[in-house]
Parts: structure tokens; C-alpha cells; sequence
């Protein structure tokens, strides 16, 4: 029996996840939230046994030194975003990696990028966690360094196909801790318009 825990860390509203399976547990984005993993695994009693960021992002990433350090754990991460961080550790890349397999708990790696270059989402069962590639009613900040408003169209079109009840974990608390593909679908004007690319370009900008 899996369990899904949602903390909210920061200054920036940024949420990390913890996907929780009998003795281990997965942390994606655990952001400034060292404390709060290590409560957690002190209180349960189980396993950290690996981190994984869905872009490479400080205020994602933030912690993932001390982790790696406190708890000797893999740290997951596609190879375009590894520049945006500053790891001491070697991290175990995405690259070409469709599925991680982590104690059992199976989780698939969507492609997404846009927001980075190397930016993911990650599905787990009938959860993705979007990082910041799609929020409620919003999509990820495509006027940075590195992003690409062109790549966030077709990563948002790829996250449109999954099934309606699909539940989406953002990776911040914009508009809302929590919301479906098809919620999305009708309420959000950049899933709404990512057929229509002159549209979606005109207005993500
Ligand atoms: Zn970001």
C-alpha cells in the first residue's frame, strides 16, 4: 500500500512529494525540505532510497547535497538540467530512462521539456507529478534562460494525452495544491490552446 504526502517548503510555495512504499520511500523535489525527509524517515522508520528532480532548478533542488550526504542517496536527474546544479555527489541520469524502478515502486519518465531543457514529469500510477512543466491553470515560466516556449506547447500536448483522471501534483502552490488532467483540459487556457501553436505562442509569452 503506497501513500502520496504532499509538503509545502519555502519561501517559493514550492511543494515536495514523497511517494511512500512498505519500508522506503522517494522523495521528488525536495526543494529546502531536508528537515522535513528526515523527520519523516525518523518517524516511520522507513528508507530514503532515492531523490529524484523533475528540472534542475535551486528552488527544486535546493537540498539534494544534503541529502546525498546524510543518507549516501541517488539523486535522479536528466543531464540538460544537471548545469543548473551545483552537486558535489554524481547523480544517476535520465537520460534514455522510460521507467525507474525503486524498491518496487514503479515510476514512469515523461520527457517534458520546455520550462528547461532537461525538465521531466513523473508518473506513478495514476499520479504526475509536473514540476514545472504544468500547474493548475497555469504552465511553467517559458521566459527564462535555457526555455523554450515551442517545447512547453508539444510537453503540454504529450500530458494532454494521458487519461482524464489522471491526478496532477504541482510543483508549486500556484492556483491550487492539486488537479486532474481533464480539470485541466477545460480550465487551463495553455492546455486549452496547445493544438493551435500561433495561439499558445502568442500568449505564454
Ligand atoms: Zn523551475
Amino acid at each position: 500500500m503506497s501513500e502520496i504526502i504532499q509538503i509545502k517548503v519555502g519561501k517559493m510555495d514550492n511543494f515536495l512529494y514523497i511517494i511512500s512504499a512498505r519500508a522506503s520511500f522517494v522523495v521528488i523535489d525536495p526543494s529546502w525540505g531536508f528537515e522535513k525527509i528526515k523527520e519523516y524517515s525518523l518517524k516511520t522508520s522507513k528508507k530514503l532510497s532515492a531523490v529524484l528532480l523533475t528540472h534542475g532548478h535551486f528552488d527544486h533542488s535546493n537540498d539534494i547535497d544534503k541529502l546525498a550526504k546524510e543518507y549516501g542517496v541517488d539523486i535522479y536527474m536528466s543531464n540538460e538540467d544537471s548545469e543548473f546544479v551545483d552537486l558535489k555527489y554524481d547523480f544517476k541520469s535520465l537520460s534514455d530512462v522510460k521507467e525507474l524502478n525503486i524498491d518496487g515502486i514503479r515510476i514512469k519518465v515523461l520527457s517534458t521539456p520546455g520550462h528547461t531543457p532537461g525538465s521531466v514529469c513523473y508518473l506513478y500510477e495514476n499520479n504526475i507529478f509536473t514540476g514545472d512543466t504544468l500547474f493548475c491553470k497555469a504552465c511553467g515560466r517559458v521566459d527564462l534562460p535555457k526555455s523554450d516556449p515551442e517545447e512547453m506547447r508539444k510537453s503540454l500536448l504529450k500530458l494532454s494525452s494521458l487519461s482524464n483522471d489522471t491526478v496532477v501534483w504541482p510543483g508549486h502552490d500556484y492556483n491550487g495544491f492539486k488537479t486532474t488532467i481533464g480539470e485541466e483540459k477545460e480550465n487551463n487556457i495553455f492546455l486549452k490552446t496547445a493544438s493551435f501553436r500561433d495561439e499558445f505562442l502568442s500568449i505564454v509569452l
